[in-house]
This record gives C-alpha cells, structure tokens and sequence, in this order.
C-alpha cells in the first residue's frame, strides 16, 4: 500500500509535491485535534476505568498503543483544551503544536492563556521556552565549575547551579558524581539564559588565564562575563575574516584594477568593501527568497553568491552579489546551470562548495532539499 503511495507521488511535478504537502500537513492539523477532543471527554468521564485500564496513559499506551512520548502529551493536550477550549482550535488549524501546548499548559491562567496562546503562534520550540520564562522567570544561576568524574580527570565542566565562593569559582568541587551533559542552553527568564558545556583542560586553563587578567576589571571572575567578552571578540574576528568586515576599511582590501565604482572588473574576486556591504545588508543571512515571498532564515554556511555568474559575466558589484546559505548556493547553481554541469556550478561559488549533488530523481530540480542533514535541533518529535 505505502510503496504504491510512494509510486504515486513519485509521479506528481515538483509544484504538484509542494501543493499536495502542505494540504497534507494542513489536514493532519485537523486529524490531531479530534482524537484530542474525544481523549478531553473520555479522561473527564473516567472512561478508561470500565475498559480496564487505571489511568488514562495506560489506557493510550496499552489500548491506543501510543507511544509514551505520543500518550503524554495527547493527554496534557487534552486538558489543556478542557480549560482552555481555544487550544482545539489552534492544533486544528496549525497555529501551535503539541509540544507548545505542553510547554506553556502548566503556566496558562484564565487572565493570561489569551496572550500567551497568541503570542505562541507558529512559534518554534525555543521561541516558546522564551515565552515559559516570562512566564515563570528563574532566578540567576552563580557561575560554577566542577570536575566530572570522567575516565580523563583533565576534563572540567563548566556547570550552572553550584553556589562558588566569589574569588575561587573556578576551584574544582569535590568529587561530585556528575553525569557528562550534552551542551545545553535555556532561557530562564527575560534576557537571561542558563548554559552549561563540558570544557576540556586547556579551555579550564584559558578561562583560569582570562580570570587572572581580567581580575581588575572583573574582580568576582564571573564566567558569564568572560565568555561575552570572548564570544564578542570571536565574532569580530570571525567577521573580519570570512566577510571582510571591520570599522576601518583599507584601501589595500581590494586587489586588482579598480573601476570607477571601486569594484574589481572582470575578476572572480569579491572587494572586500563589497564584502562588508553585502555582509551588512543582507543582516548576515540568506538572502533566498522564495517565490511566495518567504526568506530563507539559515545564517550558517553563508556564501557570497554571484545573482549573474562570473561565468556568464556577473561582476563582483554589490548589486550583483548576496549572501546565501551553502543549499541555496547550490540549488540556483543548479538551475542556472543545470544539474549535471557540476564544473560550471562551481564556478560560481566563491567559497569552498561541497554540497552533494545526488540524491534526486532526474526532473527534481529540488534536489538539494532532499539531501541536506538533519538540523543540529531537530524538530519537535511529537510520536
Ligand atoms: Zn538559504
């Protein structure tokens, strides 16, 4: 049956997968919210009692054969909805998810759950948990460091929660049996966030060396501090050197002979002025737009991108050159160019360019999409 659907689709035009995806998404938006209502209905009459079940997550998992993952938060979702009836109508029309729902449920009053289920539209995951801190804004965590007891007893770990002594913060604890974390960011309230990483030795050393020097400036060693400083001064150098960007532009940025608007003629070679100015303008994102008018978002593996290509007699002008996200890069690569001109394709790319080309079927001009990794976030995983 399903390799039949996928024999279907296979045969259906780009447009048409597109199209026929988003009706799809849109439907399964309604498809969620009815067995929501029911599960409101059953779990108020107590209805799993009489089929045998003590609760109403033994009844979706054993009964329904949910998932635990898919039970709990069908249950939170559905008396969620008993309080807030609204929140029906926005799983049904995809306006919030089950995870939003989960995550702002325990907050939600009968004065605030209107603003907050508004302001939780289309949000993504991390974009709620902001929410949560406004919310129910935590306290400020001390800045500590703890030794982990791992095989390698050079490895430290930077850990929130620990209460240091102001002037030896970064003496290791005892020895605290502190399971190893993924790295781990979370809003804890307005414009304050909770990090905790694992560092290895030499960072535990750099940090110790930033805190000595900074000791007139930042007397207590605060961690937090030292990072922003440290962070600010990655991101300018960072800047300086992938985009040419700096407060002090000089004339020698640009190499080989200058036209009358400062732009490098007929060379492969982007100015660094026009660098900085396509960096600033495009605010350090792909500048993709879609043809509905949506803007890519992806602000990592950014290249300057030639509209015209050098190859076709594209300058390296500010009005021929955005930014764009390695998949885009590609992806009008191909189109200009044609899939299986690989050569031709990277010619245009003035960064290094590694995206795979394979993948797709042969009229799937979209091939890109199909073949890009998994986000380091992956979405919520609501089954
Ligand atoms: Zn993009």
């Amino acid at each position: 049956m399903n390799t039949t659907v996928l024999t279907l689709v296979s045969q259906l035009s780009n447009q048409e997968v597109v199209a026929r995806v988003k009706l799809l998404a849109q439907r399964e938006c309604e498809v969620t919210a009815a067995p929501i209502a029911h599960l409101a209905v059953l779990d108020e009459r107590q209805l799993y009692l009489a089929e045998g079940c003590a609760s109403m997550f033994t009844y979706c998992v054993e009964v329904l054969h949910l998932s635990e993952y898919a039970a709990y938060s069908r249950i939170e979702a559905a008396r969620a909805a008993r309080r807030y009836p609204m929140i029906l109508d926005m799983i049904g029309d995809g306006s919030v998810n089950l995870t939003t729902v989960g995550l702002l449920a325990p907050d939600l009053t009968p004065e605030n759950h209107l603003d907050f289920l508004e302001a939780a539209r289309h949000k993504s995951k991390r974009q709620v948990q902001e929410l949560v801190a406004q919310l129910r804004p935590q306290p400020s965590v001390p800045s500590s460091i703890r030794r982990l007891p791992t095989p390698s007893l050079a490895a430290e770990n930077l850990a929130p929660g620990n209460l240091p002594a102001p002037t030896a913060a970064l003496s290791p604890a005892a020895e605290a049996p502190v399971p190893a974390r993924r790295p781990f960011i979370a809003p804890l309230a307005p414009q304050r966030y909770t990090v905790q990483f694992t560092a290895n030795a030499e960072t535990h050393a750099k940090l110790l060396r930033a805190q000595e020097l900074l000791r007139s400036q930042i007397p207590d060693g605060d961690v937090g501090e030292i990072i922003d400083r440290a962070l600010t001064a990655l991101l300018k150098d960072l800047a300086r050197r992938k985009f040419a960007a700096t407060d002090r532009p000089h004339e020698s940025d640009t190499d080989g002979p200058r036209s009358s608007r400062g732009t490098v003629r007929r060379s492969r070679q982007i100015p660094a002025e026009v660098r900085r100015t396509v960096w600033t303008r495009d605010g350090g994102q792909c500048a993709f737009m879609a043809h509905d008018g949506r803007r890519c978002t992806e602000q990592s593996f950014l290249e300057f991108h030639h509209v015209v290509p050098h190859s076709a007699g594209g300058e390296a002008t500010v009005e021929n050159i955005q930014l764009r996200c390695r998949a885009h890069n590609g992806f009008e690569a191909e189109m200009f160019f044609g899939r299986r001109n690989d050569r031709a394709r990277g010619t245009d790319d003035d960064l290094s360019m590694t995206t795979s080309s394979t993948g797709s079927g042969p009229s799937n001009s979209l091939g890109a999409a199909f073949t890009d990794p998994l986000p380091t976030n992956p979405p919520d995983l609501t089954d």
